[in-house]
């Protein structure tokens, strides 16, 4: 590592006891004092390959809640590569600071020099406050970081499209086939993401109910596909088949899963679930809830073109094939009679323990 830097192995037990498992492989902090830099780096997992999660730069209150993030999100990492079969861990890094100070060209360097220390057990990404461009910068330092602007590019139609298959397994599951044409879909944010997703479901014939807090987003839907706006308030107690968050995390929760009017919920949010207890309180009124993780790897998928030089062929391949680890997670949920995340986390469980398979991509791109 060069002057100006210092590594802290943090254990910080009282933070390490908060989160249901803490088998970490390694935690980093780094800072580099010339520009204000502090980041951490929390891999989770490298027993299925090299540690992959994006980036993510927030302003968090503390250094405690940051690491407390770093260590839930690389976890969440190693689940979604696992039940999503890629040959990937999982990782993810925290740049700590304001998106509006700093000079942030010094920062994304800075990052990227301690992403270089881990030589490639671990490869970063877009998250939250972080960008194509961003990811250009890092590359100045470290080979290992993808969705860089001449890389794979947007990954929103690929979740966008794990998603739709996430809601045909959901149907299929319930009545028996694919049919969305009788179906009304409640899609909350009408971003990246929910735009494609609107696209495909109104293409399949499926009516939709929308909301967004920018206006603009909402109308590009009513006039592109017929969609029925509501207040963002207003779209937990929708009536439809399906309510599909993409918008925020912890949007099912105490106060809004008794509002709920729909059979299925999937969609692409992060952790939409508030607490696991609310998986229980779904599955309590018989609402059938597609894993967020499960549903939303398409994005993931879709990297591993740069990440592991795949043809875009096998991605879409694989993206479509959410569609089966949806079923398979929902009849394990229904012979077990556990919550569709309970059957998602073994199922991810169970891929964790078997051998780690294709290490060969990961030593080429490692060295
Ligand atoms: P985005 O920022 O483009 O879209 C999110 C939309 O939600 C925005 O239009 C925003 O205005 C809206 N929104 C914010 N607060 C809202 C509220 N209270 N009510 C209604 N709408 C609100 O993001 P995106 O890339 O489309 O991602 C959507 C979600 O899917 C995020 O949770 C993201 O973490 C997750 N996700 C995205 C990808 C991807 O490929 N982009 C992959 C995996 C998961």
């Amino acid at each position: 590592m060069g002057a100006g830097w210092f590594v802290i192995r943090i254990v910080n037990m009282e933070i390490l006891e908060k989160i249901p498992d803490t088998e970490h492989e390694r935690i980093l902090f780094a800072s580099d004092p010339e520009n204000s830099y502090r980041g951490i780096i929390a891999i989770h997992s490298s027993v299925r390959g090299p540690a992959v999660g994006g980036t993510r730069f927030w302003n968090y209150a503390n250094e405690d809640d940051a690491l407390l993030d770093a260590l839930r999100l690389s976890r969440g990492m190693t689940y979604k590569n696992a039940l999503a079969d890629l040959p990937l861990g999982g990782g993810k890094s925290i740049i700590i600071g304001d998106q509006n100070r700093g000079n942030r060209k010094a920062l994304f360097r800075s990052h990227g020099r301690f992403i270089e220390t881990l030589k490639g057990t671990y490869i970063t990404g877009e998250d939250v406050g972080t960008t194509p461009s961003d990811m250009a910068i890092m590359l100045e330092e470290t080979k290992h970081v993808a969705g860089t602007p001449n890389g794979a590019g947007d990954p929103s139609p690929a979740t966008a499209h794990g998603v739709f298959r996430a809601i045909q397994a959901s149907i299929k599951f319930l009545q028996g086939n694919d049919d969305l044409s009788q179906t009304t879909v409640a899609l909350q944010g009408c971003g990246h993401v929910g735009y494609f997703l609107a696209r495909k479901l109104h293409e399949a014939g499926a009516r939709l109910i929308v909301t967004d807090v920018d206006q603009n987003k909402v109308s590009r839907m009513v006039s592109e596909f017929g969609a029925v706006a509501v207040s963002p308030e207003n779209i937990f107690s929708a009536r439809a088949d399906i309510f599909a968050p993409c918008a925020l995390g912890g949007v099912l929760n105490d106060k809004t899963i008794p509002q709920l009017r729909v059979k299925i919920v999937a969609g692409a949010a992060n952790n939409q679930l508030l607490e696991e207890k609310h998986a229980d309180q779904l599955l309590a009124r018989g609402i059938l809830y597609a894993p967020d993780y499960a549903a939303n790897a398409g994005g993931v998928i879709h990297g591993c073109t740069e990440i592991l030089g795949w043809e875009s062929k096998q991605t879409n391949r694989r993206v479509d094939e959410i569609y089966q680890t949806m079923l398979k997670i929902f009849e394990k949920a229904q012979t077990e009679r556990i919550s569709t995340n309970r059957a998602a986390d073994l199922l991810a469980e169970t891929r964790l323990k078997e051998d780690a398979r294709p290490k060969e991509t990961f030593r080429q791109r490692a060295e």
